[in-house]
């Protein structure tokens, strides 16, 4: 078989559950501090009303949600496991007892062997991990549970700029205490956020590579309309890189990330409809391909630069 030139999170999952394994995307209808006015209530500058809910209804039970997609998964892609996948606003940003609700209605679902959280950084606790994994444990079966936070860049203006109202050291501090309760932790990247540069693409893998994250998800940046970033871009007050840029960005990425932790994708995608700029008008398949043939024609994989932990200066001394 070809080697890959990156980790990918489907042979990650499929080595961890024993079978194809694959996420059913449940929507509450939450909200999220960013919006509701605890800290903001114009949310993130690029986050649409859905809030990366794309692809189900909230109206649907849990249940009924996870029902219909894993029909549709294990039909087209010989699926076998699944993964309860909690997606949309800030799942952790509800009351701790709600939550253990939904979680205790998705485990009903068969084949479940993974709970899959998606918050800020600044959403996590110690009181709120442990509710969540006592119900868990309360089930028959093993499940894994897994948190994913939204970072976005670590670098502190960008986020400043993209209204983000988290820091790094929120990432860190969630980080820590979802490895200190058990969780697997993921993190999300936008690679293209206005003010970021190539510098920050390099040290955001450095970072996630030196807290020993498990999973990581790119993104490239959309524009949904109605957000800020949508007004800026129309308005001609905000520029995006090019998609040949964004390919160089992941690419760098990649070789300085540390092999071990899987990827998600390359970059996401959202509805054309209500989207004022979504992956260079091209489907981010097509994109995920010329970023493989680039990395195949670079001769480069995930992981050719990730020599910068443990001393590396001492590796002279190692060396003689
Ligand atoms: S934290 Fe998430 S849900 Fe909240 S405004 Fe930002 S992108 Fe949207």
């Amino acid at each position: 078989m070809e080697a890959e030139v990156y980790h990918k999170y489907s042979d990650f999952l499929k080595e961890k559950h024993g079978a194809k394994t694959y996420k059913l995307s449940i929507n509450l209808p939450l909200t999220c501090p960013n919006r509701d006015g605890l800290l903001d209530n114009r949310g993130c500058y690029y986050c649409g009303e859905e809030a990366a809910g794309f692809e189900s209804e909230p109206s649907e039970s849990i249940r009924d949600q996870m029902l219909d997609l894993k029909d549709h998964i294990s039909d087209r892609y010989n699926a076998e496991k699944f993964i309860a996948y909690f997606q949309n606003f800030t799942t952790t940003y509800q009351p701790l007892s709600q939550l253990q609700d939904y979680v205790k209605k998705a485990l009903t679902v068969e084949e479940v062997v993974e709970v899959v959280l998606s918050t800020r950084p600044d959403c996590v606790s110690d009181e709120y991990l442990q509710g969540v994994k006592q119900v868990v444990n309360s089930s028959n079966d093993k499940i894994d549970l897994s948190l994913e936070l939204g970072l976005q860049s670590v670098n502190y203006h960008t986020l400043k700029k993209a209204n983000r109202r988290h820091t790094l050291a929120h990432f860190i501090d969630a980080v820590k205490t979802a490895k200190n309760w058990g969780f697997e932790v993921g993190a999300h990247l936008i690679l293209n956020l206005p003010g970021d540069n190539i510098v920050d693409v390099k040290e955001n893998a450095r970072i996630l590579s030196a807290l020993e994250i498990d999973t990581v998800k790119l993104h490239a940046l959309y524009l949904r309309e109605g957000t800020e970033f949508a007004r800026l871009f129309q308005e001609g007050e905000l520029e995006i890189i090019s998609q040949e840029k964004y390919i160089d960005r992941v690419i760098t990425f990649l070789e300085f990330l540390d092999p071990q932790i899987a990827v998600q994708r390359l970059l996401g995608r959202a509805p054309d409809e209500g989207s004022v700029f979504v992956n260079w008008g091209q489907d981010n398949r097509q994109i995920h391909q010329q970023i493989i043939r680039q990395m195949k024609k670079r001769n480069t994989c995930q992981g050719r630069k990730f020599n910068y932990l443990q001393g590396s200066c001492l590796q002279k001394f190692a060396e003689e």
